[in-house]
């Protein structure tokens, strides 16, 4: 095959080659897996999982319009909707989609090397990862991401990143409903000093005027490209790159341009020890400090990380209302623990991400129920606090606050947007089960999603794909991904950390 040929696959491949055979079929697939227009589905005799405290057994959910229609004993539901497609629920349970509030999706190239060497990475490739990537092969990691997203049940995306219009098309065009979080910084010095060595030697941050106004640029092209775009479905909210990189101008433009937007923002909070040290060698205070003395602080502020918070800045957090994205497989990952249950007690909404490497909600759902436990180990009675239900509504509903978007998602209560996932009870890892949510959050797998629908669309039928080849896609991601490593390992032996007897990779 010629090179020539090789791009012209893999172009097919993204979701922007609407005019190619691949896509063709691909759209096609889709059409006949929806309901006719103008038809509703009706999923009958099954569970459904309207929120964490309301569930229903044996009942027939409604979607029409997009929108969670009706919800009540199958006999009378199929009279309601005469002609809808029918989807036999025997033996499933319907749920509110995930919500992931920190991604990173193109992020799926530096599996393998980002998840052991630490934060901030120890590994000093001989050459970076992204480097390696054409523009191309980024939207074919892009796509990789939303892959896993769809198949593990995430419908809704919080995207934070920098320079998100690369790659934002790829992201729509998978059916994820999306906030693109365009992180900026004012920051004009060569480093953010936020590691132990740059620390040890760095001077004060010079900030930048016409480098905040390119930023807030960006932010307002981004905005007039995609906010309210997808009859909904994308929004763009303004980001933070951290407090040490943000003078506090940058911080009332982004929270004045959230207000304007009727939207959130967003920002990376004390995610290791050396940004915190920094904050206090140059501002005097701790970065949660820093932000509340700008007025910087909400309820419509995503605080991501959160992994290293003094008792004051738990308080200024819980008393301003702060979401905090907690990423619980991340930050157990590099060993450390967020103050959850200080921070809940506190007044804060709780909410989960994926940050690199893994789109999988699920995952990060049990995980934060296992590290949350630890942390409760003084409970008087350990290992019943948190509840899969408490995990679940973490997730879905605080989700559904950090995207601003708590009225039309989180729940499938009647006349909310039917973003939901269709799992499958029957399998060897979940039967017997009376408690499907428990089974589920401490026994499923992702596998165990069989359908997912955004704005009443399936994503995902009877686990078939409908927004990309599945199967193409993987083998591609993963020749090009074969390629970047050999070249990092001509680049320079990778040691694996407290390995001495392995020569590395
Ligand atoms: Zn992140």
């Amino acid at each position: 095959m010629t090179k020539d040929q090789l791009q012209l696959n893999r172009r097919a491949l993204l979701a922007g080659a609407s005019a190619s055979s691949a896509a063709l079929m691909l759209a096609q697939n889709s059409a006949s897996a929806q309901p006719a227009p103008g038809r509703a589905i009706v999923f009958t005799h099954t569970s459904v999982f309207v929120s964490a405290d309301i569930m229903h057994d044996d009942v027939a959910l409604a979607v029409a319009g997009g929108k969670i229609a009706a919800i009540g004993p199958t006999d009378a539901i199929l009279q309601q909707y005469p002609g809808a497609d029918i989807y036999d629920g025997r033996g499933k349970a319907i749920l509110p989609g995930l919500i992931n509030c920190h991604s990173h999706v193109p992020s799926t190239i530096d599996r393998g090397f980002n998840e052991d060497f630490g934060f901030p990475n120890s590994a000093h490739l001989g050459i970076g990862i992204n480097q390696l990537l054409s523009p191309e092969e980024r939207l074919l990691m892009t796509s990789v991401g939303a892959l896993e997203c769809i198949k593990a049940g995430t419908t809704s995306v919080v995207e934070f990143a920098s320079g998100i219009s690369d790659y934002a098309g790829t992201l729509a065009k998978a059916g994820l409903r999306c906030v693109f979080a365009e992180s900026i910084s004012d920051n004009d010095t060569a480093t953010d000093g936020f590691t132990p060595d740059k620390l040890a030697k760095d001077a004060p941050l010079v900030f930048s005027a016409k480098k905040r106004e390119a930023g807030l640029q960006r932010i307002a092209d981004l905005t007039a490209a995609w906010n309210n775009k997808e009859n909904g479905r994308i929004r763009v909210f303004p980001a933070v790159s951290t407090a040490g990189a943000s003078s506090p101008e940058l911080l009332a433009a982004i929270h004045a341009m959230a207000r304007q937007n009727g939207g959130g923002y967003a920002i990376d909070l004390s995610m290791s020890v050396a940004e915190n040290d920094f904050m206090k060698r140059y501002r005097g205070m701790t970065p949660t400090a820093y932000l509340a003395q700008a007025g910087f602080l909400g309820p419509h502020l995503i605080a991501t990380h959160c992994r290293y918070l003094e008792d004051g800045d738990i308080a200024l957090l819980g008393k301003a209302r702060t979401i905090v994205s907690h990423q619980a497989v991340m930050a157990a990952n590099r060993g450390a623990s967020p103050p959850i249950p200080a921070l809940r007690a506190a007044g804060c909404t709780i909410a989960y991400g994926t940050d690199n490497n893994s789109n999988d909600m699920f995952e990060v759902m049990r995980v934060a129920l296992l590290t949350e436990r630890v942390r409760r180990g003084d409970d008087p009675m350990p290992g019943m606090r948190p509840q899969p239900e408490d995990v679940f509504e973490d997730c879905t509903q605080g989700g559904a606050m950090a995207m601003f978007q708590d009225k039309v998602l989180g729940s499938l209560d009647i006349g909310k947007i039917a973003d939901l996932v269709v799992l499958d009870t029957q399998r060897a890892n979940l039967a017997p089960c009376g408690r499907i949510l428990s089974a589920w959050i401490h026994n499923g797998q992702p596998s165990d999603i069989e359908s997912m629908m955004v704005d009443g669309v399936f994503l995902m039928r009877s686990r078939k794909v409908l927004t990309m080849d599945e199967s193409a896609l993987i083998a591609e991601a993963d020749k090009v991904g074969k390629r970047v490593w050999a070249k990092i390992r001509a680049a320079g032996r990778v040691a694996i950390p407290g390995r001495p007897k392995n020569p590395g990779i």
